[in-house]
């Protein structure tokens, strides 16, 4: 195995379009990091570069030490798995994951190895020798991987593999492929646009926006400590809510939502933090899971008590999301709270907002101030 290093890759098109803006990631070896954004963000053009499926504008990319910039996909010892699995429809599933090593010229022996090894490994041994069209989605996207797996290559890759699978069938190919790369000791770089992947699978995630990269981090610090508004918005369903407003006081310092909003003294904690920012313009995020119930409130040390006009349920079972807003022309919020006993649609509810978990982010570069939310 290998890692992969991108020293200030940068991709931009022949129209001109700088899709990529000089990213900078090292993968280490044996490591599963995902790369996720939204659509356009420059993740598959990333992976692609990595594949050597795309020429880089600039920078420098190494797999396993070797400068490979103007290395061949396949002198590069690399595995893709794309999300249209793109299996010869005429073969069956042995012929399909034995292709490429034939192709290579491997012993046939070493071949028939490999793919029983890799079919074994996938649970496929009772359908190699049926053609793809009597395979279902997942086992379709078993073979590619299987195909992968045969050339033991340093570096798997994935391009959204899993996008074309029912939501069930996502899950239970998230948890193969994450213990696939446990047992395989396999490096692995992942692309999704999906956050839930990115939070399941990834010892680290590599979160871009518009070709550049966020924040890199494992997936509890992007959760717990956004560096901004875009990744505090991105990672966590439903998304966290944020409140335009200004921070006041001096001696006490407290934010002030825009309008005629919400009030508030800030916790003790981040009076010192906040102190510099009187004056200035910022937005304050509080994750759906740190708003309760007023009679569910246990435990909260420092609380902001509102009352709140519940504007749509979404039952879950385990837990009801509850869109909410503060006030008549103010924007939508939402809870998630345990049960849907004590409230209903068009009438108000008591919430309190736990002020310690909240994260402040400065308006005009969105940049984090403070990030709390680590106690958990
Ligand atoms: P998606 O999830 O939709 O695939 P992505 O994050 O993987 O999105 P890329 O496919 O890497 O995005 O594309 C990044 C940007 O580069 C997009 O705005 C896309 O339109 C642009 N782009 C991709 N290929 C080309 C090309 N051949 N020429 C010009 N622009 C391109």
């Amino acid at each position: 195995m290998a890692s992969v290093i991108l020293q200030n890759v940068k991709k931009v098109y022949e129209d001109g379009f700088v899709a990529v803006h000089g990213i900078n990631l090292e993968v280490k070896d044996k490591e599963f990091v995902v790369l996720v954004g939204p659509s356009g963000c420059g993740k598959s053009t990333t992976l692609r570069m990595i594949a050597g499926l795309e020429d880089i504008t600039e920078g420098t990319i190494r797999i396993d030490e070797r400068v490979v910039n103007d290395v061949a996909p396949k002198d590069r010892d690399i595995a893709m798995v794309f999300q249209n699995y793109a299996l010869y429809p005429h073969m069956t599933v042995y012929d399909n994951m034995a292709f490429g090593l034939t192709l290579r010229k491997f012993p046939k022996k070493e071949v028939d190895a490999r793919v029983r090894e890799a079919a074994a490994i996938l649970g496929l041994d009772n359908y190699l020798d049926k053609k793809p069209k009597v395979l279902s989605g997942g086992q379709r996207q078993r073979v590619a991987v299987g195909r992968a797996i045969v050339r033991k290559p340093k570096v798997f890759l994935f391009d959204e593999p899993l996008s074309n699978l029912d939501a069930k069938l996502r899950v239970q190919m998230r948890m193969e492929i994450s213990k696939l790369h446990r047992n395989l000791g396999a490096t692995m770089i992942y692309v999704t646009h999906d956050q839930t992947e990115a939070m399941t699978m990834g010892e680290r995630i590599v979160l871009m926006k518009d070709g550049v990269v966020q924040q890199i981090d494992t997936p509890l610090k992007i959760y717990d400590r956004p560096v901004n508004k875009f990744t505090a918005g991105f990672i966590g369903t439903p998304a966290m809510n944020f409140l335009d407003g200004r921070i006041i006081g001096r001696k006490s310092v407290g934010f002030k939502e825009t309008g005629d909003g919400l009030s508030f003294t800030v916790p003790a904690a981040m009076q010192k933090l906040l102190n510099p920012f009187s004056g200035k313009n910022m937005t304050m995020g509080v994750r759906p899971e740190n708003i309760y119930l007023k009679s569910r409130s246990a435990g909260i040390k420092r609380p902001l008590t509102l009352r709140a006009n519940v504007e749509a349920v979404e039952p879950m079972g385990n837990e009801t999301y509850l869109y909410f807003s503060t006030r008549k022309d103010g924007s939508q919020h939402v809870a998630r709270v345990r049960s849907s006993e004590g409230f209903a649609v068009g009438k108000p509810v008591n919430l309190l907002f736990d002020l310690e978990k909240a994260h402040f982010f400065d308006s005009v570069t969105e940049m984090a101030v403070l990030q709390t939310g680590t106690k958990r």
